[in-house]
């Protein structure tokens, strides 16, 4: 194996020490994997790698971050640090500088470098793929490396992206944008990147389209985790040290009827405290909402002052509402940045999602019952890797955002 010319220096990124990788390491984000996929993908026999690593390492659980959506996530991941730091708090905020509401898809509006940039920095051969466009910008940032898309692959350059024709060298054509296909070409194109460009660092982030329709054990859920299944052991093959995480799990969120268990909080602050007296923020909210309807159980409300408590009065009382914190208590609480939450932050219970008003929610594509996260219901994640650890003290909270840390300075190869 050729080492690259840095290869012994350990770098220091967001105040945490990376080890350098000393063979090609693959941490792979799999979107809203709710760790009984797992279980249950092994338990039906479809994959083989995963019960051969997780039979002799066995999985670690970590907490995602709350919001458990999938952008403040996947930026804790690659900055090894919570939204508090970088920033990133949801897919959607209100920007009170502004005065309005946008996506958070910008990379101005990240306050921490990446590890994945600091990595290339320093000398490394550094390659990003994601399943949405979405996440590319941010998780790509300010990295001189391999950075694309599937949903977007054909328009990779080398100039945007690092990368020329990676249609061809994935050998797959585009995906569609609301599909499996779309993460397994996530997958397929990191199997071509290890033969071709044997990076020292990748980062997978796959997409939970499947995750969003089927339960844990049901025919399609069990389908993308063989063909997962599959590719994991052709990187593995290749000599990859491999972490897998999650940004987020992934819960029913229906009545016994099989029908979405939807609390309007819009409506509902309109009738009881009259209308614009309060601004119901969804930060899942994105463009791609066909398979969630933009529901998910955690909310932020901005009040006007005379109407600060009677928030709490109205909403905590809501069948379904697990808590409603004051800005502060939830900024510390889950580590996020005060100025870019609401005065409230209101969580959902397991079953139980939020919406605004009825009419901004198109409903008409949800073809299966209910399934989202947001909340704290959706926090436990896996952690597994395919070497041994070492040098984890018993008893520290892991996170997804440690993943990194625990592939590069504690699994035995890397030492
Ligand atoms: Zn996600
Ligand atoms: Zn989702």
């Amino acid at each position: 194996m050729t080492l690259s010319p840095h290869s012994q220096q350990a770098i220091e990124v967001n105040g945490r020490r990376y080890a350098w990788p000393q063979a090609p390491v693959v941490v792979v984000c799999v979107d809203g994997c709710e760790p009984d996929y797992l279980v249950q993908a092994r338990r039906a026999g479809v994959t083989p790698w995963l019960d051969s690593v997780l039979s002799r390492y066995g999985a670690l659980t970590g907490d995602s971050v709350v919001p458990s959506f999938t952008n403040p996530n996947n930026v804790s991941i690659v900055t090894g640090v919570p939204p508090s730091v970088h920033g990133i708090c949801g897919n959607y905020f209100y920007d009170v500088t502004t005065g309005g509401e946008v996506m958070m898809n910008d990379p101005a509006y990240l306050r921490a470098p990446t590890l994945l940039a600091a990595f290339a920095q320093a000398g490394a051969v550094v390659a990003a793929v994601t399943a949405k466009d979405k996440l590319r910008r941010l998780l790509g940032h300010g990295l001189r490396g391999i950075c694309f898309s599937a949903e977007k692959a054909d328009q990779a350059t080398l100039a945007d992206g690092g990368i020329d024709h990676a249609l061809d060298l994935v050998g797959r054509p585009l995906p569609s944008v609301y599909s499996a296909d779309l993460s397994e070409f996530v997958f397929a194109a990191s199997v071509a990147l290890l033969k071709t460009r044997r990076p020292d660092l990748m980062y997978l982030s796959t997409t939970d389209y499947v995750q969003h329709k089927a339960a844990p054990g049901t025919t399609e859920a069990n389908d993308f985790y063989a063909m997962m299944d599959g590719y994991l052991g052709r990187m593995d093959a290749l000599g990859a040290v491999i972490g897998l995480t999650a940004d987020h799990g992934m819960s029913a969120k229906t009545d016994a009827a099989g029908q979405p268990q939807v609390l309007y909080l819009q409506q509902i602050l309109d009738e009881r405290l009259g209308a614009g007296s309060t601004r119901v923020i969804l930060p899942i909210t994105d463009p791609y909402v066909v398979h969630h309807g933009a529901l998910g159980s955690f909310a932020t409300v901005y009040a006007a002052s005379a109407f600060g408590s009677s928030v709490q009065e109205v909403l905590s009382v809501q069948p379904g509402v697990e808590q409603v914190l004051p800005r502060e208590e939830a900024a510390q609480r889950f580590e996020l940045p005060t100025d870019r939450i609401g005065d409230w932050v209101v969580l959902g219970d397991h079953l139980t999602v939020f919406g605004t008003r009825p009419a901004d929610h198109d409903l008409s594509a949800l073809d299966v019952p209910l399934r989202s996260h947001g909340g704290l219901s959706e926090q436990k994640v896996p952690l597994l890797f395919n070497r041994p650890l070492q040098g984890v003290d018993a008893g520290r909270r892991l996170r997804n955002f440690d993943v990194f840390d625990l592939v590069l300075n504690h699994t035995l190869a890397s030492t």
